[in-house]
């Protein structure tokens, strides 16, 4: 048995669901390799080399991979699966992109967002916004696999590092062709990582505007060492950057403390946010669904509440 890590990383620096992946890549046993794709990686390959059970780094350090282009990345991926049995990474955005490309080229199934790995060939996985545990067995030769970060711990480091192997992949003419790199808009965020924080304050459709989002939200999450989650619906209002959605159809947290200031609590949002160890919620309607979700609930005004909780703090 041996398992490949699709390594993730922004800004140089390797995303620390790569090690909560790594956990699941060490339920699986066997060898444990990570891929580093990218360009001017040497540090991120580095970081990765470091991630406790990986035996092998492979760097393919390159300026046509510097975007991470899925159309690039899944055949690079493919060339080098001959020896193992699983490729997997961490769910999300980068993950949903790479992954199915690489489940096709293997003519493999893509087996998504695994919440628990029963066997090699037996995974647990979430269906209908994560209301009902499907567990699937498949009898496919390669397993492709994202898995869940807030499910399996962070695997930590160790002292003896990987040795890194460089790769020489020339992509191929007819793959560049298939998607050039414009341009990105990316939020640089001083607080910790949405995806793996133990705290998260997310803001709803209430809050009214993008520049409110940042008054009341960033000195409370600020206080509190947390992450800025939002929901969809301020998303799509623009008050928010994409890559704060919580829910189905964006990011699964499961901090310690989630706090969701005028959210409604949809379904489609509580599928995002539901593992949370203790969830407070603030809103102006007692029967807002959210409250039957919350350990702690405020009903109030939060243009009242929040300037006073963050003072209080
Ligand atoms: P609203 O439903 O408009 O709720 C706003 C809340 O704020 C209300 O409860 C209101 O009482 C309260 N409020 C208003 N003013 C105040 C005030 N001054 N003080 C305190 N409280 C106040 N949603 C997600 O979040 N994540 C997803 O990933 C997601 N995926 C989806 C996927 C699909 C296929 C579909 C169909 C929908 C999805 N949605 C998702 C959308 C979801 O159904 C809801 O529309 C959305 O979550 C609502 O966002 P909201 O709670 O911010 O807004």
């Amino acid at each position: 048995m041996s398992t490949l890590i699709i390594a993730e990383h922004q800004h140089g620096q390797l995303r620390a669901i790569t090690r909560h992946a790594a956990t699941a890549a060490a339920q699986l046993g066997g060898d444990i390799h990570v891929l580093v794709a990218g360009h001017a990686v040497a540090g991120v390959a580095a970081q990765a080399a470091q991630i406790a059970g990986v035996s092998r780094v492979l760097v393919a350090d390159q300026a046509d991979l510097a975007h991470q282009l899925a159309e690039r990345l899944a055949p690079l991926v493919t060339s080098i699966t001959a020896n193992y049995d699983n490729v997997i990474a961490a769910s999300g955005t980068f993950a949903r992109n790479v992954l199915p490309r690489v489940a096709a080229l293997l003519d493999a199934n893509m087996i998504s967002d695994v919440l628990q790995i029963v066997s090699s060939d037996t995974f647990v996985r979430g269906i209908y916004a994560g209301n009902v545990h499907a567990t699937i067995q498949t009898t496919d030769a390669k397993r492709v696999l994202s898995v869940r970060p807030t499910a399996f711990a962070d695997a930590g480091t160790q002292a003896n590092t990987a040795p890194l192997e460089t790769l020489n992949w020339q992509v191929a003419a007819t793959d560049a062709r298939l998607a050039e790199w414009v341009s990105a808009e990316q939020t640089v965020s001083d607080g910790p990582e949405l995806a793996t924080a133990r705290t998260v304050v997310s803001g709803g459709r209430a809050l009214g505007s993008a520049e409110q989002f940042q008054k009341l939200l960033a000195p409370l999450a600020g206080k509190l060492g947390a992450a800025i989650g939002a929901s969809r619906a301020a998303v799509d209002e623009g008050f928010a950057p994409n890559d704060w959605q919580v829910g189905q159809t964006g990011v699964v947290v499961a901090p310690e403390l989630y706090l969701a200031v005028g959210i409604s609590g949809a379904v489609q949002h509580l599928a995002g946010m539901k593992d949370s160890g203790t969830v407070v919620a603030i809103n102006q309607d007692p029967d807002a669904p959210i409250f039957q979700h919350a350990d702690y609930g405020l009903v109030g005004d939060l243009f009242t509440l929040l300037p006073e909780l963050t003072s209080k703090l």
